[in-house]
């Protein structure tokens, strides 16, 4: 499963009472952790809804649509025009309010953390203390995450010389920075959590060593370093790792060999019978000219799950652009 119940949870709270998780998006959770959460009362299941939004065309003009059964099938239906009755199953129907404070004490008791959560501020919750003893806060509410006062409000509630955040998914650069630069290590909620189950990961919730980026390119001086070591190379394939670098800080990491072609030269035909691979081979030769093992060089630079694609294998942590 792509997602955690915790994770989906988290997303959908803000931590106000209104907060709800529609049947629709409960289905794939359905099973014995779901039922866990039920019985902790972090979900609590309302009524079946018996009104439906309005159409997504209708212009609000036909209002909320009542729910009704015909012929067996649950149909919200659309007065003003009936072919844009909308079919639902009848897990659609089911919603479960989502209690927050249900919600963090089961996150704090997962992670081992002690004493029990106090509410900070609305949305704002300590969950407890690490074993070192530093304060442990979430912030579900992304508006709290964005209160400029969010600061003086952690260090008059929150009294442990060392804090740790979790912010809500939605937080800016610009809130992560503005805790930072005053000491407190801040990591997405998320990021946080542990793959499955309501555990955050106690590594992650104390700053680690500075990550050294993997690969350092100065786009002015036309100059990469890979794992510390200066490459000297070529136009072709500087331009070939520039371009793989900024697609590698993308959703989607790799390139097809004509998107190459193209940037490498500017859609004009290919000279001679020079191809991608040629630069590839050269950058790859570049680096190992450089001292980096040649098993390295080929890896980070691979066309192996699709041949006509290349990417680079790095994280867009290990990237550092400059220039
Ligand atoms: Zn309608």
């Amino acid at each position: 499963m792509a997602e955690s119940l915790a994770r989906l949870l988290l997303r959908r709270s803000d931590g106000r009472p209104g907060a709800v998780l529609w049947g629709r998006d409960a289905v794939p959770h359905f099973g014995r952790t779901f039922d866990r959460v039920l019985a902790r009362r972090i979900l609590v299941e309302r009524p079946p809804a018996e009104s439906w939004p309005v159409c997504a065309d209708c212009d609000g003009r036909c209002r909320d649509r009542p729910i009704v059964e015909i012929g067996g099938n649950l149909v919200a239906e659309c007065p003003e025009d009936h072919a844009r009755d909308t079919f639902l199953l009848p897990d659609d129907i089911r919603s479960f309010r989502i209690d927050a404070a249900a919600l963090i004490t089961t996150i704090a008791e997962a992670s081992g953390l002690a004493d029990e959560p106090v509410a900070v501020a609305d949305g704002v919750w300590e969950l407890g203390r690490s074993a070192a003893g530093r304060a442990v806060v979430m912030v579900l509410d992304p508006a709290q995450a964005a209160n400029s006062r969010l600061l003086s409000l952690l260090h008059a509630h929150v009294p442990a010389t060392d804090k740790t955040v979790l912010f809500p998914e939605s937080a800016a650069a610009a809130d992560y920075r503005r805790l930072r630069d005053a000491g407190i290590h801040v990591v997405a909620a998320s990021t946080a959590l542990a793959a499955e189950g309501f555990a955050l990961v106690a590594a992650l919730l104390v700053p680690g060593p500075a990550v050294q980026p993997r690969l350092v390119i100065d786009r002015a001086a036309q100059a990469a370093t890979i794992d510390g070591k200066a490459c000297a190379l070529a136009d072709q394939p500087f331009r070939l790792l520039l371009l793989l670098a900024e697609q590698a800080r993308t959703a989607r990491s790799d390139m097809q060999v004509r998107e190459i072609e193209g940037a490498i030269w500017n859609g004009r035909a290919m000279p001679g019978s020079r191809q991608i691979r040629d630069i590839v081979r050269e950058l790859r030769d570049a680096m190992v000219d450089a001292g980096i093992d040649r098993a390295i060089a080929s890896g980070l630079v691979e066309n192996r799950r699709h041949p006509s694609r290349y990417r680079l294998t790095l994280d867009a942590k290990d990237i550092d652009l400059r220039g």
